[in-house]
C-alpha cells in the first residue's frame, strides 16, 4: 500500500506528476538536445505557466539551477559587492547567511529565536547592505513572513535589492514581483515533484548590477551567472545541459495548478492549515509551536509534543494509516512534529491524518 507523505520535502508527489513523467518518457525527452526547438518550446511553456500561476512580469527572467541552495550562492555572487543583510530565524535562513560569510561578504543578520518571525516595523536594515534576504517560510521552525510585510520592507528600502526564499511555500505567498526583486524555490517541496531542480526568478535591475560587477571585478561566477543565464534565456536555452524532464514536468504541474486556480489552491491550503492548527490547539498532547498566529506557516505546521514521544507518534501514525509525518528539525527531533501542508495532500487526507493523531 502506498504511503502518504506529510514530510516537508521531499514530500508527497502532486497527483499528476507520475503521469507527466511517463509522458516525458513516451515523448523521449530524455534524449532530446537542449539546443533543439523541442526544448525551447518546453522551457517557454514552463515559464508561461509559472508567470500565470505566480503573476511574474514578462520582464523577469525565470532560470533553472540544480537546487535552491545553489541559488543562495548565485544571488550573493551576482548582486552583492560588499554587504548583505539576512533575516535569520531558523536553519535555512541561517545557512543563507553563512553562504554570504563564506563568499567573503560583510554579512549582517537580524536574528530571532527559533519559532519567532519578523514584521517590517522592527527591522532596521544596515545602511550599506545591498541585498536583503527574507525567508517567506522557514521550514525548520514553521514560521512565515507574510507577503505584506516583505513588500513594506522593500518599500522602506527602495535602494536595496530584496530576495525571497519561498522554497517551501511557493506558489502560496502572493508576492508582488513588481516590488520584490527576486525569489527562488525548488520543486520537491510545495510543487510536489522529485528533487533536482531549482527555480530562480530575477528582475532586470539585478542583471544590470551583475553586469557592472562582471565588468569591474569579474566575480559573478561562471555558467550560472546572471549575464550568462539571461543571455541564454533570451532564446529559451540554458548555459548547461539542464534537467529537461524536471523543467517539462514543472510546466505541466504549473498548468494543472492553473486549471485548479491559484486562488482555490491558496484557500484550500489555508483551510487545511486551519484544521491542523485547531486540532493541535485543542489536543491535550500537542501544542502549536509558533505563538504568534500571524507568523504561523500555512505550508509547514510545527507542533510541540507533550508527555508522549514524537518518534513514537510518527511510528504509530505510519503503522495505523500509512501516513508519514516529518520529525522536528535538528535538536527538536524528539519533541516536535512537522506536518507539511502542500497542495499535493487533499483535505480528505488531512482529515484522515487528524483522526489518526486523535487516536495515538
Ligand atoms: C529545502 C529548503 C531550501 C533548500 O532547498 P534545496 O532544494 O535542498 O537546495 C532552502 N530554503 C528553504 C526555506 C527550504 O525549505
Amino acid at each position: 500500500m502506498r504511503k502518504t507523505y506529510f514530510t516537508p520535502g521531499p514530500a508527497e508527489l502532486f497527483p499528476t506528476v507520475e503521469k507527466h513523467y511517463k509522458d516525458a518518457f513516451e515523448l523521449q525527452l530524455g534524449s532530446i538536445s537542449h539546443r533543439s526547438q523541442s526544448f525551447r518550446d518546453i522551457y517557454k511553456h514552463t515559464t508561461e505557466q509559472l508567470r500565470i500561476l505566480m503573476n511574474i512580469p514578462e520582464t523577469h527572467g525565470i532560470f533553472f539551477t540544480g537546487s535552491a541552495t545553489e541559488i543562495w550562492e548565485r544571488l550573493i555572487q551576482n548582486t552583492v559587492e560588499h554587504e548583505s543583510f539576512h533575516l535569520v530565524n531558523g536553519s535555512f535562513s541561517k545557512k543563507f547567511y553563512d553562504f554570504s560569510v563564506e563568499l567573503n561578504k560583510y554579512a549582517h543578520k537580524l536574528e530571532k529565536p527559533f519559532g519567532e518571525g519578523f514584521d517590517n516595523a522592527e527591522i532596521v536594515v544596515p545602511e550599506y547592505a545591498e541585498l536583503i534576504c527574507a525567508t517567506a517560510n522557514e521550514t525548520s521552525s514553521g514560521v512565515q513572513m507574510r507577503p505584506a510585510e516583505i513588500h513594506k520592507l522593500k518599500r522602506a528600502n527602495k535602494d536595496k535589492f530584496i530576495c525571497v526564499d519561498m522554497v517551501s511555500s511557493a506558489p502560496h505567498p502572493d508576492l508582488d514581483f513588481n516590488t520584490v526583486d527576486s525569489a527562488m524555490f525548488s520543486v520537491q517541496k510545495s510543487f510536489g515533484m522529485p528533487a533536482g531542480l531549482g527555480c530562480w526568478i530575477v528582475n532586470p535591475a539585478m542583471l544590470e548590477k551583475a553586469e557592472r560587477m562582471k565588468t569591474h571585478e569579474n566575480q559573478v561566477g561562471t555558467y550560472h551567472s546572471l549575464p550568462s543565464l539571461f543571455k541564454n534565456f533570451a532564446k529559451y536555452e540554458t548555459p548547461e545541459t539542464p534537467n529537461i524532464l524536471g523543467i517539462y514536468v514543472l510546466g505541466k504541474v504549473a498548468e494543472d495548478m492553473n486549471a485548479i486556480g491559484i486562488d482555490t489552491i491558496r484557500k484550500q491550503t489555508e483551510k487545511k492549515a486551519k484544521m491542523l492548527y485547531e486540532f493541535a490547539d485543542k489536543s491535550d498532547f500537542l501544542e502549536v509551536f509558533v505563538k504568534n498566529p500571524e507568523h504561523r506557516s500555512q505550508t509547514v505546521v510545527v507542533v510541540n509534543v507533550k508527555e508522549k514521544s514524537a518518534v513514537n507518534i510518527i511510528k504509530q501514525v505510519q503503522n495505523d494509516v500509512n501516513m508519514v509525518i516529518g520529525s522536528g528539525y535538528g535538536d527538536f527531533k524528539d519533541t516536535q512534529l512537522r506536518i507539511a501542508n502542500f497542495p499535493a495532500v487533499s483535505l480528505g487526507q488531512v482529515e484522515k491524518l487528524i483522526e489518526a493523531l486523535r487516536k495515538v
